[in-house]
């Protein structure tokens, strides 16, 4: 069985059967059946039934958004807004599918040459519960707009919303197949990435996940995109506006109940603004209202499971016996961690080298623009970066220097369906969202006439 358990209230909210193999062969025949119908479907049809979907989001966000807060422990404001941007995901693609993956006519000593993009058949999604809804609407919208069919192996905490998503597909009129959820454990993938239906893969989740799943999706020579974790950098450097950096740096390192693989886990600052900031920044933290997830005003709720905030906790503890201090919270409830400010920490420290997924943030001083970029580069990840700067000319020097998938100026790194978002390093590989999103999960196929 599959537990859906309430981590605010301790409530165990539904029971999931799991999938048998013959459960899991009869589903992943069926989207193997309906590829092959579904391939042929023009991009008007296919954007008329995404453009339902996204209708359907909207009408009942609050509902969806009900079950991620009781399943998960998002703040529920946070929840609707996470549905009503899968509803943008999907208006998105709709609108730009057709163009992203026209014919692109290439001149060659041919007649005529040019590149097309075929689907490829069924992609497995395997993703995590932190954004429930999101993660997979940016898989799945591209994927069918491209002709593609889906199924998800969601994470075993909010097979729910799981549920709820294939319900959301069905409801917009999606033909049976199109988009199966597997009520499936871990343990189950390797059988599904095996079967001879399956095309690709991709997954969003922890690095260990990640490389589990491509080595098994290696063995088969099945294409992977990776989405892992982050320890994104925020970087404030000395002609910052500190008002504004504040506001946003607070809003990166803990929405979500700091639960996001963007979110910027590191915050470096540079000497000489560093106490006007702290004492600002320290003060809005403080302000963060802490409670309830179901109610309106809750910002930090509390962590998905009690043992992510436990992780969370040894971590922090692990960095305090390193040297670190604990400025502000650092004490856990259940699956309750208050949000947490350490200063004093140094690249060595578990919180500034390993991933923290809760309301925790590790504060470094620099001196300089160069040590302040080699900080940044100085973990194993690469997903984003974060630069608060008024001076633009500066910051465009330093742009290049980063390894990373992202680097915003003055603002939190954000994904954007128009924008392309992934990583480099531990952080993983491949793009997801924008027109080389879409472009992951298809035959780019060359075509020669003579
Ligand atoms: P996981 O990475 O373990 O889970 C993500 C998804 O991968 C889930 O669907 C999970 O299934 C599945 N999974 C896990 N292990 C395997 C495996 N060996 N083979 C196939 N599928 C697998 O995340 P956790 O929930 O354990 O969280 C641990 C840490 O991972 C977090 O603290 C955070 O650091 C990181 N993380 C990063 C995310 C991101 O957005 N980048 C999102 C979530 C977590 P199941 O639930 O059934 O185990």
């Amino acid at each position: 069985m599959i537990l859906s358990k309430n981590p605010y209230s301790g409530e165990t909210l539904e029971e999931h059967r799991e999938f048998t193999s013959e459960d899991i062969d009869k589903a992943l025949e069926k989207a193997d059946s309906r590829f092959k119908q579904w391939s042929k479907t023009t991009f008007e049809e296919r954007a008329k039934l995404m453009k339902k979907a996204a209708e359907e989001l909207k009408k009942n966000s609050r509902d969806y958004a009900e079950t991620i807060s009781r399943e998960m422990g998002k703040p529920i404001k946070q929840a609707i807004a996470e549905v009503e941007k899968c509803a943008w995901v999907c208006e998105y693609y709709s609108e730009n599918a057709e163009s992203q993956l026209k014919d692109l006519e290439i001149e060659t000593d041919a007649d005529q040459s040019y590149v097309r993009y075929a689907p490829l058949g069924t992609v497995l999604a395997i993703m995590p519960w932190n954004y429930p809804f999101w993660q997979v609407f940016r898989f799945a919208a591209p994927a069918l707009m491209a002709g593609n069919v889906g199924v998800l192996k969601h994470a075993s905490n909010v097979m729910m919303s799981a549920n709820n998503i294939q319900k959301v597909f069905e409801r917009a009129g999606f033909p049976e197949g199109c988009f199966q959820n597997l009520v499936i454990g871990s343990k189950k993938v390797e059988e599904v990435i095996n079967d001879e239906h399956v095309k690709a893969v991709t997954l969003t989740g922890s690095t260990k996940a990640g490389s589990a799943v491509a080595a098994a999706a290696g063995k088969k020579i099945k294409k992977t995109v990776l989405e892992l974790g982050g320890s994104n950098a925020l970087v404030v450097l000395k002609d910052a506006d500190l008002e504004e950096s504040v506001k946003v740096c607070v809003q990166a390192r803990f929405q979500n109940t700091g639960q996001s693989c963007i979110a910027g886990k590191r915050l470096l600052l540079q000497e000489s603004i560093a106490d006007e900031f702290m004492e600002k920044f320290k003060k809005a933290v403080k302000d963060l209202k802490s409670g309830d997830p179901m109610e309106e005003d809750t910002y930090i709720g509390v962590q998905a499971r009690e043992d992510l905030a436990e992780d969370l906790e040894d971590q922090v503890q692990r960095s305090v016996k390193q040297g670190a201090k604990i400025e502000l919270g650092g004490k856990r409830e259940g699956a309750y961690y208050q949000p947490t400010i350490l200063i004093g920490v140094t690249r060595e420290m578990p919180v500034f080298q390993e991933e923290t997924f809760g309301p925790a943030i590790g504060v470094t001083t620099f001196k300089d623009v160069d040590e302040a970029v080699e900080l940044v580069n100085a973990t194993n990840f690469g997903l984003g970066v974060s630069v608060f700067t008024q001076n633009m000319e500066e910051a465009k020097k330093i742009i290049p220097r980063f390894e990373d998938g992202a680097v915003f100026i003055n603002e939190l790194v954000k994904s954007d369906p128009r924008l392309p978002f992934g990583g480099t390093k531990g952080s993983g590989y491949g793009r997801e969202l924008s027109h080389l999103g879409i472009r992951e999960f298809v035959n780019i196929q060359t075509v020669y006439i003579n």
